[in-house]
């Protein structure tokens, strides 16, 4: 009976290990996979299915990646979601008689790859695991490419997914308690494009959890990492530790602190707030260019790309803190000359987070120590300028600097300016590091002046004039001849290879030379390797001082990046405090501002206080820039909140502590919502989530159903917002409904503001200023002109429209009585396309020109259309 070969029964027994993932088994330079995975593999990876004698009657389906590019391979795996388990010889093949050990060394998925190729350096990667128990959740993020870890948790399911879409994971996950606990998963699946596992239930288990904690990080007890009122953030920080233990079985020393954070910390922003507003990318096109993030993020370095965008993503509403960073910004924006000196140095810094992770993995090669080395020799300039400033948070960043000079000597001893990638070759240990290395590297460049020596005594001893002496990595050195000095070889020479046109050879000599030479090739690679690693090592061993100057390089390249941008968009420091005003002067949109030409973006103040100016009902024609107006007091208050500067002549914001919008109607069909049901669900949330410290932008509230319906709704949210005893937010209310104005009249804290035009004949012009008052008019039609929309149809929309006006007038209605709605429609009198076209037909008509016959045979035509 057929059996299966040893090495397909090692790889079967592998493989029932990690049924969840595709197993990428390693076969000399290859990773091959076999069967299922193989299916999935070639097509997933576009690569060749081929199959291989496995013992049984059938051959097994086999697909192959290189081992030397095996990370773009990995890449794409896992961005599709899927995982793999990486199966390497953990044996020399060369001391092995019989089927190699082999086993799995590690398991990459989509929150855990660490490969440059499938990270974007200026956005964390991170992995989120989340736990349910009692209604209560634990949550804990970490990215194992930086080292960030930290938790937090929540009481509401709602909260927990505001945490998870602020960090957009690339991987969750959870409990089983979590799949369960009212969560749309496939939504979610959707949004974020990831796929959530649930882990086996002693993952999360208290007690296991807690031993976990403390062995990850060598405490005796929690108390000491702050998580004493942390008891569910504990178990999903215990079980992702756990998980990441399971998957990478490597040091995690790069994990080397956990955060603890409470919700209230920062600003919570809801996903269609962020969305909305777009934080870090557009609503449509999902790209950066367009988006806040885009405007602020002039950082140097990937570090403090990622740091910007988490400021972005969680603004603060400690006002002290605020008013910190906003001091340190304001002393580089003064500094010019040094901020841009400092600038300057942070442009030659790597990713010394990435790379202190990957040195702690052991998968950095040389060139990333030369990169680390390089980056390290900015500190001491950096230090040297930020030292002369006399800023808390600037000092701050001062003391966190360390030079590091220990680590940059060591490498810069050691290992050669222009090192090759590859750790196995050797050709990276500098001379005079290593008495050793240098003995094997002088016999090597010996034995190559020996070889041509012994090239030009046999072409002197043969007569053969082009004989050659040559290596590859089959046959090693060998002698070759070409065909037509062939007589000439003499009886020593054993040949070895046949080719077309010549013979390879070898004789004793160089045999003998081989030996020497290769054999100090070999040693010197595995001691060069073998000092690579310590050196990797005694790198690794500093992590935590590496760490926290990453850290402040991070912190002080988006403090000089807020700086510069300040400068260059000519923004100003807005002042915090808790009065509850906020008062821009010639506010700007930080981003429509960069879109337009220069000097063309009209400036508008804002002005909203906790008591007579609440609220603002803001009317006026299409286009005329309501959304526009409303987003810049959000982003304005948004912007201070971080730290940076705003596009302001002057701004005096008193800290909110949430800002939501409802900006727009979308549908969401995905997760099968209508356009006016995402539409009220993005208002409940407002309704229910707003307080008085909280900034409310509405855009169109109820245009998505029928107008009384619209009108009806909207008017009750500005009541309920209005009233300080159930919301008493701050409001900006885009609308059409131009009832809605009466507002004004009938509760105190009710402004109209609308925005200005001029007409001209039948025309608009645009002046985008901001006036008090209201709008009557929305100049829709003039708008739809403007648009593109074919003339016939503006014309037959005045008509209609006339008539609903003198109806309307007629009926000296009131919006509660509208009935508009219920007269005939005039009569379409005008030509409809058909018509026109005879018309035109009769005008182009020469009538000079044509017979009376044709004349005849024209009109019947007429009459046969028409009929
Ligand atoms: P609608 O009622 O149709 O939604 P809107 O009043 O909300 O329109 P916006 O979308 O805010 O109008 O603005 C339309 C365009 O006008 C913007 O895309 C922008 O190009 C321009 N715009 C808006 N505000 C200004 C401004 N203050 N200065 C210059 N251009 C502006």
């Amino acid at each position: 009976m057929a059996q299966l070969s040893p090495m397909m029964q090692q790889y079967l027994n592998t493989k029932e290990q990690y049924k969840d993932c595709i197993l990428f088994y390693r076969l000399g330079d290859f990773y091959e996979m076999f069967f299922d995975d193989a299916l999935t593999a070639s097509k997933e990876l576009e690569i060749t299915l081929t199959s291989k004698n496995c013992g049984l009657d059938e051959k097994a389906p086999m697909c192959g990646v290189p081992f030397h590019a095996v990370e773009n391979y990995l890449a794409r795996l896992v961005s599709k979601g899927y995982k793999v388990a990486i199966c390497e010889q953990v044996e020399d093949p060369k001391t092995v008689k019989g089927i190699v050990k082999r086993e799995v060394v590690r398991i990459v998925t989509p929150g855990t790859i660490t490969s440059s190729s499938a990270l974007d350096e200026k956005k964390n990667n991170y992995i989120i695991s989340i736990i349910e128990v009692d209604d209560m959740f634990g949550i804990a993020i970490c990215d194992v490419t930086t080292g960030y870890f930290s938790v937090t948790q929540t009481d509401s399911l709602k909260k927990t997914l505001d945490e998870v879409l602020k960090y957009m994971p690339s991987e969750i996950v959870c409990n089983d308690a979590f799949l369960i606990s009212g969560i749309d998963i496939n939504d979610l699946k959707y949004r974020l494009g990831i796929t959530i596992y649930p882990l086996k239930p002693h993952y999360f288990d208290e007690d296991l959890c807690i031993d976990s904690l403390k062995k990850h990080f060598n405490v005796d007890n929690l108390k000491g990492l702050g998580l004493n009122d942390y008891q569910f953030a504990i178990i999903s920080a215990g079980g992702l530790i756990k998980y990441l233990h399971d998957t990478q079985m490597t040091s995690l020393a790069h994990i080397s602190n956990i955060r603890p954070y409470s919700t209230d910390k920062f600003m919570v922003l809801d996903s269609s707030t962020r969305r909305n507003l777009e934080l870090s990318e557009t609503l449509r096109e999902k790209n950066k260019r367009g988006s806040l993030l885009g405007v602020l993020d002039k950082t140097k370095t990937a570090m403090g790309a990622r740091l910007l965008r988490n400021y972005i993503e969680q603004p603060l509403i400690e006002q002290e803190e605020i008013i910190k960073r906003l001091n340190a910004v304001e002393t580089l924006n003064k500094d010019l000359i040094n901020r841009e000196e400092i600038r300057e140095y942070l442009n030659s810094i790597y990713d010394l987070e990435r790379l202190i992770s990957r040195i702690s993995y052991k998968t950095a090669n040389p060139r990333d120590l030369i990169a680390f080395k390089n980056s390290l020799a900015m500190i001491p300039h950096i230090k040297n300028i930020v030292r002369e400033y006399d800023d808390e948070l600037l000092s701050e960043i001062f003391n966190s600097l360390d030079d590091l000079k220990d680590l940059h000597d060591l490498i810069n001893k050691s290992i050669v300016e222009e090192p090759p990638i590859s750790v196995r070759e050797g050709g990276f240990i500098k001379e005079g590091f290593n008495e050793e290395i240098d003995k094997y590297k002088h016999s090597k460049t010996e034995g190559k002046s020996w070889l041509l020596e012994l090239e030009a005594k046999e072409r002197e001893k043969t007569g053969i004039k082009n004989l050659k002496i040559k290596y590859n990595k089959v046959f090693g050195y060998y002698l070759e001849v070409t065909n037509s000095y062939k007589d000439l070889v003499p009886d020593n020479y054993t040949r070895k290879q046949t080719l077309s046109n010549a013979e390879r050879y070898i004789c004793p000599e160089l045999k003998e030379l081989e030996d020497i030479i290769l054999g100090a090739e070999d040693k010197l690679c595995n001691l060069e390797y073998d000092f690579f690693c310590k050196i990797r090592d005694e790198i690794a061993k500093n992590m935590l001082r590496v760490q926290k100057t990453a850290n402040a390089l991070a912190m002080l390249d988006v403090f000089a990046s807020f700086a510069y941008v300040a400068e260059r968009n000519d923004y100003c420091k807005p002042e915090i405090t808790d009065n509850g005003i906020i008062d821009i002067k010639k506010g700007r949109h930080p981003v429509v501002e960069t879109m337009i030409s220069n000097g063309m973006f009209i400036e508008n103040d804002t002005y909203l206080d906790s008591s007579q100016k609440r609220i603002s009902i803001i009317t006026g024609p299409n286009m005329a820039g309501k959304s526009t107006y409303m987003r810049q007091t959000a982003l304005i208050v948004l912007m201070a909140q971080i730290g940076c500067f705003v596009p302001a002549k002057s701004a005096s914001i008193s800290v909110v502590d949430r800002i939501f919008t409802r900006v727009g109607a979308s549908d969401d069909l995905a997760s099968g919502q209508s356009t006016f049901m995402v539409e009220m669900t993005e208002v409940a949330n407002i309704l229910r989530n707003a307080s008085n410290k909280s900034l409310v932008v509405l855009d169109e509230i109820g245009r998505g159903t029928s107008t009384y319906d619209g009108l009806s709704i909207a008017w009750a949210v500005v009541e309920h917002i209005a009233d300080n005893k159930k919301i008493g937010a701050k409001t900006l209310f885009a609308t059409h409904y131009h009832e809605l104005t009466q507002l004004e009249e009938k509760i105190d804290c009710v402004n109209n503001y609308s925005i200005a035009v001029k007409e001209q004949g039948d025309d608009i012009v645009f002046l985008r200023k901001i006036i008090e008052g209201g709008a009557d008019r929305s100049y829709g039609i003039q708008v739809a002109k403007l648009a593109g929309v074919p003339n016939e149809v503006i014309e037959r929309a005045k008509v209609i429209l006339d008539d609903l006006v003198s109806t309307k007038v007629q009926q000296n209605e009131e919006y509660s009585q509208l009935s508009l709605f219920d007269f005939t429609l005039p009569a379409n009198d005008k030509p409809n396309d058909e018509n026109s076209q005879i018309i035109n037909e009769i005008k182009e008509l020469n009538i000079n020109n044509i017979t009376p016959m044709e004349a005849m045979n024209f009109l019947c035509e007429l009459q046969a259309k028409i009929k």
